[in-house]
């Protein structure tokens, strides 16, 4: 008996062992791609190789592809969460009551056979032999004839087809500022298989996670049209539309349709707009990069799009310095889309009437080619990554360059997260993005509370460590997909500092922070942890001599405290509800956290004057 348990001892731990042995790899991807427009009736048809390399340990069976436009049909999954969700996205649907009393109604329930998306794949062969594949909704099951062994590279070709829907959300035709063609999310895409498995999230209403590698991407459009996306143009002479060499001459083919060729490396996307009365300029950067800016030729637009180009270039070395250097040699801003969303090397902007509509939303999106595009991590599964790290950056930098800074740049986000307290509308950060009850939760927390885990650990483990850790994250971890423990353990590991607890409370749980001063008894403060969520506490008093003196209490689960010109104090353990400490002088005003960092939903019990 002895000796089997010991046995399976020996069995379980080497099980135990292997299991988190598996060191990190990624999928990868080449697509080519041959696409014919018709842009008159929003379709296209082409073909696409790819060609997967299965970096995991495992056999796959089985792929998976995203068929996005199959959402914007009657009766789709998108369709039906739109009608079903208490406040939906107002783009998405029309309101056949008031203002106070709306009735919704979905737009994409509406959509008639000509105007509704879907992508269509005619054949699918791997290695040149056919394959068996059904289109389930806005997801594509492919069986495999032959299993992809570890480290295999196998090469699917495909033919497809798709129609561009009326713009409802993301992509579409005719967008609200009237450009013709926002082609995101447009073409048959490998879903992610990672070390937790397939994630063929269908498309519902979020964003979008890939697989990192390389495009090269050909596409035939009426000549008319002005082409801005993803990748360097590898033909620019034979295309013109302000991306020629002035110096050389022109070499465009007599026909109907020019053929333009993109290739884009390193990238999880590709994604284009086109449109005949776009205005294309180009802005070479002092770092070299080039912006290009792409937009309607109207008077309603024009300025604004003048305005931003100088503002976008500050963004740029504003993002270069505090996180890593844009890595690729082109970006460009285009009108299209609707509001705000961000692509490999590109923007889609819409509304911008003003320099003011137009600033932030761009500032974000560019944002998010350092938080999603090159930090590419799950957006489904963790949208508080991508969108919190833009919005806390992208806020810094509209904070220093638009509005000349001030001393609470991320006050806004504190101030939503509140209200979501306050309304008991907040869920955790765990919540699969497609899943969470409201789409001001989604909101509230993806981008506010996303934001506030960064600007909060400015309050927990120093300014300066945390911009160490922004550099230390994009180092560390470009070009991969990263999770949430991974930007965890870079700020422990750029401050010595213990952190879990912090990723726990703030992502994984709704648990609030409350802090109070209890007592104030001649030298003797007593502070009380009201809410669950622990905290390290900064403390000033000011003495009845109007001298101040700060305080810092370390959390004893941090095994440490920030660096600080505070005194510090022995540590505050969490179990215990109150803490106690005496001071040297008499007490006049005492004050938990001025920096108004920490996230204290009571701030009322946070200051005591004596009388
Ligand atoms: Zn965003």
């Amino acid at each position: 008996m002895k000796k089997h348990l010991s046995l399976l001892f020996l069995i379980i731990t080497f099980f135990a062992s292997a299991q988190n042995n598996t060191t990190y790899w990624q999928q990868h991807v080449n697509y080519k791609m041959d696409v014919d427009v018709d842009a008159e009736k929003y379709q296209y048809k082409g073909t696409q190789e790819l060609v997967y390399t299965n970096n995991s340990p495992d056999v796959l069976n089985k792929v998976y592809y995203h068929l996005y436009y199959n959402a914007f049909q009657p009766n789709s999954e998108m369709d039906a969460r739109l009608q079903a969700i208490v406040d939906p996205d107002r783009r998405m649907v029309n309101n056949l009551g008031t203002r106070e009393n709306p009735i919704y109604e979905s737009r994409i329930a509406k959509l008639k056979p000509n105007e509704i998306g879907y992508l269509k794949v005619n054949s699918l062969q791997q290695n040149g032999n056919d394959l068996k594949h059904t289109t389930e909704g806005t997801i594509l099951e492919v069986e495999l004839n032959t299993p992809i062994q570890p480290g295999e590279k196998v090469t699917f070709n495909m033919s497809f087809e798709g129609q561009l829907p009326e713009h409802i959300r993301r992509a579409g035709r005719n967008n609200e500022d009237g450009v013709a063609l926002s082609m995101a999310q447009w073409y048959p895409k490998m879903a992610e298989y990672d070390f937790e498995g397939w994630h063929a999230h269908p498309y519902i209403a979020r964003e979008f996670q890939g697989v990192l590698g390389n495009f090269d991407v050909t596409l035939h459009i009426d000549r008319e049209y002005t082409v801005g996306g993803t990748g360097y143009l590898q033909n620019p002479q034979e295309v013109g539309h302000g991306y020629e060499d002035k110096n050389q001459k022109l070499k465009i083919k007599k026909g109907k349709k020019l053929s333009w060729n993109f290739i884009a490396e390193n990238v999880h996307d590709f994604t284009w707009a086109a449109d005949p009365n776009y205005t294309h300029d180009i802005l070479v950067t002092k770092s070299g990069t080039e912006l290009h800016f792409l937009y309607k030729n109207t008077p309603e637009y024009s300025k604004a799009w003048k305005e931003i180009q100088p503002l976008t270039e500050k963004a740029l070395n504003y993002f270069n310095a505090a996180i890593g250097k844009y890595p690729w040699k082109q970006y460009s801003v285009i009108q299209g889309g609707d509001g705000g969303m961000e692509y490999a090397m590109c923007t889609l902007i819409s509304g911008g009437k003003s320099l003011n509509e137009i600033a932030g939303t761009v500032f974000h999106e560019f944002a998010h080619t350092w938080f999603h595009n090159i930090l590419a991590s799950n957006e489904s599964k963790h949208s508080w990554m991508d969108e919190g790290f833009t919005t806390y950056i992208s806020t810094l930098a509209s904070n220093k360059i638009l509005r000349g800074g001030n001393d609470k740049p991320n006050a806004n986000d504190y101030g939503g997260y509140y209200y979501a307290v306050k309304n008991g509308i907040e869920e955790p950060l765990t919540t699969h993005a497609d899943r969470f009850n409201t789409n001001a939760a989604f909101g509230i927390g993806s981008y506010g509370k996303g934001s506030m885990f960064v600007s909060q650990l400015n309050y927990i483990i120093g300014a300066k460590n945390v911009k160490k850790m922004l550099k230390k994250y994009f180092e560390d971890f470009k070009f991969t997909h990263p999770t949430p423990n991974d930007a965890k353990r870079v700020a422990e590991k750029v401050s010595g500092l213990e952190l879990d607890w912090y990723l726990n409370e703030w992502i994984e749980t709704t648990h609030t922070i409350d802090y109070a001063i209890a007592k104030v008894e001649d030298k003797t403060i007593t502070l009380a942890r009201v809410g669950q969520m622990p905290m390290p506490i900064d403390v000033t008093v000011t003495y009845v001599d109007e001298s101040t003196e700060n305080f810092n209490i370390p959390l004893r689960m941090m095994r440490g405290n920030k660096p600080t010109t505070a005194t510090v104090l022995k540590d505050w353990t969490w179990a215990h509800p109150t803490y106690t400490f005496s001071t040297s002088k008499e007490i006049k005003v005492v004050e938990i956290d001025p920096s108004q960092l920490m996230a204290d939903i009571d701030r009322e019990n946070n200051t005591f004057e004596k009388e």
